[in-house]
């Protein structure tokens, strides 16, 4: 797929579109659409912006290749003075005060926000109907869920209302919609980009990360929000990513997990399409290595182990007094419990609760200390595979999106759901769904820090499959 940055930034410079034009046609296709990708929408200061840039291109000034290009913005990002929901009950009322690093950056580089978008309550699920506003409707079947939690992102993107879209990924949020939908979504390297700004579910697994049609617009908004910050301590440097995605000759070996593939979970179309693309690498004379790892229920209970834990004690700061809609009971400890059982989802509630459990005395040794040993484990087996194979490929998923309202009557369905996105989260690994291959399409995943390496292998799969 071709690059819709580069497209409308030619548009623009081309004067073929004015930005005001285009912002507004975005506007419109968003107003109208029956997806419920929208939780609000930037007008006023989209159309502000925009005029912005029009005046420079009327005064024959250059424009930056993000300048004027109007994006998206999972409801989970501060971006001063917007109403900030993470498309919650809690949250309903709230406006952020202040703007996230990533999304600041992009801001500085000249893109227009044009919309805050809907997803699964505070990250919570993978389908994007846990949430106030309905039920995100899958942009190829409309009867199929969106994915989630950014599913509101993925079908923005999917269905060109915005040129990209900025979700957040803790245990695959960004990779699943994406594969749903169609599209590319990445997660870097944890700690590539701040999380300044972005609400916390999981701290230790967060990262921010871009949703786009093609390799070039992910690399091109990844470079721009990469980068250490200081309001985020565990961000680090990195070089950007160049133009010449060409350099695949560098990669000689490909992994995949076995055990992802034997698993009784999937589906017999995804195990065949993804047999198929084995197949597909070695024909070009890569080195395909088939790996064992973890089973898929150790991944999926040791990363719902520690989100639990994390997303509880992240959202105890909503009680109502300094954040929330607070509903007043007879005694302050009566409205603090009355607030978080009003605006809390089912699907919240349920996690606040099972985090409490594995982090409480008498429990935490048994259960959160065992997840963390376990993820030790998991990193230090991703070190080891890393100095067999270059990259590794992986369905995003065991099978293809469920119908909507199927996932509600059944949590643990939905939680095994994430077997094969969550282990690269644990391991703080950089993974990219690109919407080919199976019929969510397949992620690609490189050591820590080889972003660059898993955009490259994208571009050469891209040519191959
Ligand atoms: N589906 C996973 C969960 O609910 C991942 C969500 C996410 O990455 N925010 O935890």
């Amino acid at each position: 797929m071709e690059s819709q940055i580069i497209r409308i930034h030619q548009q623009l410079m081309h004067k073929e579109i004015s930005c005001t034009e285009l912002v507004q046609e975005k506007l419109t296709l968003l107003k109208q659409n029956t997806h419920h990708t929208v939780n609000s929408l930037l007008e006023t200061s989209a159309l502000t912006l925009a005029k912005k840039v029009d005046a420079k291109i009327a005064n024959g000034e250059k424009i930056g290749i993000l300048e004027g290009i109007p994006f998206g913005v999972k409801d989970v990002y501060m971006l001063q003075g917007t109403y900030t929901t993470a498309s919650s009950q809690f949250l309903k009322e709230y406006k952020a005060s202040y703007t996230a690093t990533s999304i600041q950056k992009l801001l500085d580089a000249g893109a227009i926000p044009i919309v805050k978008e809907n997803c699964d309550s505070f990250g919570h699920g993978s389908s994007s109907e846990n949430t106030i506003f309905g039920a995100v409707l899958n942009a190829v079947h409309p009867d199929l869920v969106g994915g989630g939690s950014s599913g509101g992102s993925a079908v923005n993107v999917a269905k060109e209302f915005t040129a990209f879209s900025i979700g957040g990924d803790t245990g695959g949020s960004i990779r699943q919609p994406a594969g749903y939908n169609k599209v590319y979504g990445f997660k870097p390297t944890y700690g590539r980009i701040s999380r300044y700004g972005l609400m916390a579910y999981a701290s230790s697994t967060d990262c921010v990360g871009p949703i786009a049609k093609s390799i070039e617009d992910i690399r091109i908004v990844l470079n721009t929000m990469s980068g250490k910050d200081v309001k985020d301590q565990t961000t680090y440097g990195s070089e950007v990513i160049s133009e010449d995605l060409n350099s695949s000759k560098k990669i000689k070996t490909v992994g995949y997990y076995r055990n992802f593939i034997e698993n009784e979970a999937i589906s017999k179309d995804v195990k065949d399409d993804f047999l198929a693309i084995i197949e597909k690498i070695k024909a070009t004379g890569i080195e395909v290595k088939a790996l064992t790892f973890f089973d898929a229920d150790i991944l999926v209970s040791t990363y719902y182990t520690l989100a639990m834990a994390e997303t509880a004690s992240n959202l105890s700061r909503l009680d109502g007094t300094n954040y929330g809609a607070r509903i007043e009971g007879e005694n302050l400890k009566d409205t603090y419990s009355i607030t978080r059982s009003e605006n809390f989802s089912e699907e919240s509630k349920r996690r606040i609760v099972g985090g409490n459990q594995v982090l409480s005395q008498g429990f935490s040794d048994e259960i959160y200390l065992k997840a963390q040993h376990l993820r030790n484990q998991i990193s230090a087996r991703f070190s080891e595979d890393f100095k067999e194979v270059d990259v590794i490929v992986s369905p995003v998923t065991p099978s293809s999106p469920p119908k909507i309202g199927e996932s509600l009557n059944d949590p643990l369905a939905m939680y095994l759901s994430d077997a094969y996105t969550v282990g690269f989260s644990l391991g703080e690994l950089p993974t990219l769904t690109i919407p080919k291959g199976t019929s969510t399409g397949i992620q690609i995943t490189a050591d820590k820090k080889q972003d660059a390496e898993v955009l490259q292998f994208a571009n050469f799969l891209n040519d191959i499959l």
